[in-house]
């Protein structure tokens, strides 16, 4: 697996998501790339610090543009996985 691979599957990775041969590959190039087991430690001191931070309710318009947002992300990417409850 290429940094530039375990990149773009390092969400399925953190969220359990990946299957167990690719979860090896990533966990093998983890153990001999110290960049991108940078990047994951990076990405999981984020997710611990937003949870840290108070709820904010959005507005209905914010709730639209976010939606809105979300999908033409992931349409501009391929679609290639299912998109999420939005
Ligand atoms: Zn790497």
């Amino acid at each position: 697996m290429t940094c530039c691979e375990l990149i773009a599957c390092l969400g399925e990775l953190i969220d359990g998501e990946m299957d167990d041969g690719l979860r090896a590959g990533a966990e093998h190039h983890l153990g001999e790339c110290p960049r991108c087991t940078l990047l994951r430690e990076s990405y999981h001191f984020t997710i611990r610090l937003s949870r840290r931070l108070p709820l904010v309710a959005l507005t209905a318009e914010q709730q639209t543009r976010l939606r809105l947002a979300l999908v033409t992300n992931w349409l501009v990417d391929g679609g290639s996985a299912s998109p999420r409850a939005i």
